[in-house]
């Protein structure tokens, strides 16, 4: 079985031709993934090249944060720095040493190298310079030469009230550049120094290079640094004026305090004449008076002769006269002797009660005759310590005097308490005529009688009360009196319960002083 080679030709064409299928639709195959594959590289081009761009977007942002970053670092910094200053300025009220707490390291924390304060003094008609960080001496002085031969350019670059910087806002009256060459500084901020009615001064700050690391953001800074330096120097003029005002009114007080303790040791003086010349007055009456009293006694006991009864009559009124006028001359004197500290007061303990008793049986003639009626609310026990004679004069003086202004029927009622410290209170009260409100200070002066219809008819010298006063002032007490015209009255007084009461009291007190 041999193949014939038509045969073989036929198969090997066969063959061929179905390599050839084969190889073509391998290649069909082929070439549709080529292209499969081409458009998956190119949507893979795309993606690439989208990523690049967000890369380049994140790095961009990351950079900007970074400095947003660093920028909000140096502003945190930079309230810190006024933070630890405004606290400085709280801590004087000196007008320099607020300036003196401004520190250089203040001045870096805040971006900058150099400052310079000034301050325009009014009285001086002169810019003063207040502060200087970072200038040597001669560009200091060149700074002030310059600001006090052009003080009206100046004043008038005060007067705009605002932050001029080299970064942003601009003066109408003077450049930048003029700002720049006199403080010689590259960037700065320079914001006036205010109070709430003016202008104080100028606080400029500024950097040595261009490369500032501010911003036109920092003018905020700057003007809340100025503004807290013209607080503080607002708040150093207030206290001085305060403290001034209070140094004068010291320097016042003490020459008015002066001038009274002068008045004052001139009425002692005064008094201590008064009552010398009462003194002496009174001893020169005393003399003719008892010859007076003697003669008119001799010629009415008729020694000398039968005297006439018209006669008898007036010399017996020459007696009662005599006698009135010897009670008054000794009042006086007894008055003006207690006042200058002559009368010594013989102390000893005492009961109140008894006291008071002996002084109501020696007035109980006229209780009976007016029909008043007497209470008394006083323990048995209660002791002062005074000059019994002395003290019956008072009672003797204030109980008679009750009689005589009370109506018949009327209530005289008389209380004792012990106070605090170490007195007691005596009241006396009745129901007599009162005494107006104007009067009841001057009833303890001498010679002073109220206008009224009982003293019309009842004689009296006003005597009474001043001599009450001053022995109870002798004992270290006081007397005042309280009234409800035509109600009645209550003369109070207070008396010592030992040797040496705590409290002085030596004044007349009135009703109201109680
Ligand atoms: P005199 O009684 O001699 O007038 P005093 O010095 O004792 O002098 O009293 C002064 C004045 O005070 C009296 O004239 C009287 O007007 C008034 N006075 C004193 N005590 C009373 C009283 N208890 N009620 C009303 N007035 C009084």
């Amino acid at each position: 079985m041999y193949l014939s080679l038509t045969n073989v030709i036929f198969l090997v064409g066969s063959i061929g031709l179905l390599v050839i299928i084969i190889l073509y639709s391998v290649i069909i195959l082929k070439s549709g993934r080529i292209k499969q594959a081409e458009s998956a590289i190119e949507r893979l081009q795309d993606s690439l090249e989208q990523m690049d761009g967000q890369a380049k977007l994140i790095v961009r942002t990351d950079l900007e944060l970074n400095k947003i970053q660093e920028e909000l670092d140096k502003k945190i910094s930079g309230l810190y720095a006024l933070q630890k200053l405004f606290r400085a300025f709280a801590s004087t009220l000196d007008e320099k040493e607020i300036f003196n707490k401004i520190k250089p390291e203040h001045i870096e924390s805040l971006g900058m190298q150099r400052a310079f304060g000034f301050i325009w003094d009014n009285k001086e008609k002169g810019f003063l310079n207040y502060l200087c960080i970072g200038y040597s001496h001669e560009e200091i002085e060149n700074i002030g030469k310059e600001l006090n031969s052009n003080q009206s350019l100046y004043l008038k670059l005060l007067k705009e009230r605002r932050t001029v910087s080299s970064l942003g806002s601009q003066s109408k009256v003077i450049t930048a550049k003029v700002i720049e060459n006199l403080f010689k500084v590259k960037v700065f901020y320079l914001s006036p120094i205010l109070h709430q009615e003016g202008e104080y001064g100028l606080f400029c700050t500024g950097t040595l290079s261009e490369e500032a690391t501010t911003t036109e953001g920092d003018a905020e800074i700057f003007e809340i640094l100025s503004g807290s330096i013209g607080q503080a120097l607002e708040n150093a003029r207030l206290f001085e004026a305060t403290w001034r005002a209070q140094q004068e009114s010291e320097v016042k007080v003490e020459q008015r305090t002066k001038e009274l303790t002068e008045v004052v040791q001139e009425l002692k003086n005064v008094s201590k004449r008064k009552s010398e010349f009462v003194s002496a007055v009174s001893h020169e009456l005393r003399t003719p008076l008892t010859s007076i009293k003697g003669y008119a006694s001799i010629l009415l006991s008729e020694r000398l002769g039968d005297v006439p009864e018209p006669i008898k009559i007036r010399l017996e009124k020459i007696n009662r006269h005599s006698n009135e006028l010897v009670q008054m001359v000794n009042d006086l004197l007894d008055i003006s002797r207690i006042e200058s500290g002559k009368v010594m007061m013989k102390k000893q303990f005492c009961g109140l009660k008894g006291l008071l008793d002996d002084i109501l049986d020696l007035l109980s003639l006229q209780i009976k005759a007016k029909n008043i009626n007497i209470s008394q609310d006083i323990q048995n026990d209660l002791k002062v310590f005074v000059d019994k004679s002395q003290i019956e004069r008072v009672f003797l003086n204030l109980i008679a005097n009750a009689i005589k202004f009370t109506p018949e029927e009327g209530t005289i009622a008389v209380n004792a308490n012990l106070t605090e410290n170490y007195f007691i209170q005596v009241n006396i009260s009745d129901t007599g005529i009162g005494i107006p409100k104007e009067a009841q200070k001057a009833i303890f002066e001498e010679f002073y009688r109220i206008d009224n219809p009982v003293n019309e008819q009842v004689k009296g010298t006003g005597l009474g009360l001043s001599l009450v006063k001053n022995i109870i002032e002798a004992h270290r007490g006081s007397i005042w009196v309280e009234s409800q015209p035509p109600k009645g009255s209550t003369f109070s007084f207070l008396l010592p319960t030992q040797a040496t009461p705590e409290t002085p009291v030596a004044s007349t007190q009135t009703g109201e002083g109680k």
